[in-house]
């Protein structure tokens, strides 16, 4: 990692994540308490899955206005945030608001919505148009079923060589080495991204391509002793996936 190691996180959430709900202003309270000057942020809201026309319209006003709420707090602190817009096929969303004004970026859970189909391929497809032509980043989630495999989405990493693909967890190391060494395009994060991968990855000669990312607060939903979301208690979660990422 780079010299913005630890002051640079390029994976963080807030919104609604089942039951809980990570209020956007004190994620980024937290993020500065710990001493993060720059973070890639989207929010978890988007995978409420909408039931209707008006409830997807109500959830994506409602997830531009906690991105506000982010940018307006991260402003008080001189922080730069970099707001990823999560794409879900069928959220009835446009892409149009992903011009730089507010989103610069975007955020991809291949599980979370219908992206087998052709509304899914199509949207992919934009989502990587876009991408090229603002030069903005697109954090993929990866996993190891066929679903979230990298793999599944290497045409795309061959046919728009220009766009930076950040692998998130890294999931598997065999496989994110595999197409590390194919295809220049590609970064991974630390996020929940198991020791021994992160060693295999850096023993193949690739971790000055892996970012610092940690899917913070989702560090605290699963390692949560008690349901309080608190400056203190996030505070001391952050601290707690630094630790113990310097300690591999
Ligand atoms: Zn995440």
């Amino acid at each position: 990692m780079d010299s913005e190691a630890f002051t640079f996180d390029c994976h963080v959430h807030f919104g609604q994540y089942y039951h809980l709900y990570y209020q956007p202003s004190l994620v980024v309270r937290a993020l500065y308490r710990s001493g993060v000057r720059r973070a890639w942020v989207s929010s978890t809201t988007s995978c409420i899955a909408p039931s209707s026309f008006d409830e997807a319209q109500y959830l994506s006003r409602h997830i531009d206005e906690e991105m506000r709420e982010a940018l307006a707090k991260a402003g008080k602190y001189n922080m730069t945030l970099v707001p990823l817009y999560w794409a879900v096929p069928k959220r009835y969303d446009s892409l149009e608001k992903v011009d730089g004004s507010m989103y610069a970026g975007f955020k991809i859970h291949p599980k979370i919505g219908e992206w087998g189909g052709k509304i899914g391929n199509n949207l992919f497809h934009d989502i990587c148009v876009c991408a090229s032509e603002n030069n903005f980043p697109i954090l993929l989630h990866t996993g190891v079923d066929a679903a979230d495999s990298p793999a599944r989405f290497e045409d795309y990493f061959a046919d728009f060589p220009d766009v930076t693909f950040v692998l998130a967890h890294c999931r598997n190391a065999r496989e994110i080495v595999r197409l590390f060494g194919k295809y220049e395009n590609l970064l991974g994060d630390t996020a929940f991204c198991p020791p021994d991968s992160y060693e295999q990855i850096c023993r193949a000669g690739f971790q000055p391509r892996m970012l610092w990312g940690t899917d913070f607060p989702i560090t605290h939903w699963c390692n949560r002793t008690s349901d309080a979301v608190t400056l203190p208690v996030l505070f001391k979660n952050y601290r707690k996936t630094l630790y113990s990422f310097n300690s591999f």
